[in-house]
C-alpha cells in the first residue's frame, strides 16, 4: 500500500465541491470549503477541504496547505464560540492505515468536553436538521 495514490475525481468531497452532492456548508472562499461531518465524532464536528484536488498531505501544494490551515483556524474559532468546548481537535489523516477514508485531503475540527466520550469515527449518521442547525450557528459565529 502506497501513500502515493491517484486522485479520484469521483470521491464524495470532489462531488460536494462541484455541487453534485449535498453538504451543510459552514464557510467557503476561493481556495477552501468547510462543512459539517455527516457522521460526527462530537457535536460540531466540521471538515475543512481545499478546492485543489489533493489526496493527502503528500500531494498538497504549499499554497493550498496555507489556505487550509487559515480556514481551519477560522472554523475552529467559530466552533469554539458556538459550542464552548473544553478542547478542540484539529486533525488530518494521510493514508488508510492512518485512518483516512475519503481521499480528498481534509482537516477535522472536533470539539471535546471533559468526561464526554467521542463517537466512533465515520460510524453514525447525524440527522440533517441537526447538522443544518449546527452549520448555521457556526457560520453565524465566523469572524
Ligand atoms: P477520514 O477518515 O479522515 O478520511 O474522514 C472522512 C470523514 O468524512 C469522516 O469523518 C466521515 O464521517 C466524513 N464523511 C464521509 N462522507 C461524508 C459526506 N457526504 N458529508 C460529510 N462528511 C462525510
Amino acid at each position: 500500500m502506497s501513500l502515493t495514490k491517484p486522485y479520484d475525481e469521483n470521491n464524495i468531497f470532489a462531488k460536494i465541491l462541484r455541487g453534485e452532492a449535498p453538504a451543510h456548508k459552514v464557510y467557503e472562499d476561493e481556495h477552501t470549503f468547510a462543512f459539517m461531518d455527516i457522521m460526527p465524532m462530537a457535536e460540531g464536528h466540521t471538515l475543512v477541504i481545499p478546492r485543489e484536488p489533493a489526496v493527502n498531505m503528500f500531494d498538497l501544494s504549499e499554497a493550498a496547505a496555507e489556505a487550509m490551515i487559515r480556514t481551519t483556524r477560522k472554523v475552529a474559532h467559530a466552533v469554539r464560540t458556538t459550542f464552548d468546548p473544553h478542547g478542540v481537535i484539529c486533525a488530518q489523516f494521510s493514508g488508510a492505515p492512518a485512518g483516512q477514508t475519503v481521499f480528498h485531503i481534509h482537516f477535522h475540527v472536533i470539539p471535546r468536553w471533559e468526561g464526554v466520550e467521542m463517537n466512533l469515527h465515520a460510524r453514525t449518521m447525524q440527522e440533517a436538521d441537526i447538522l443544518a442547525d449546527h452549520a448555521s450557528r457556526i457560520t453565524g459565529n465566523l469572524a
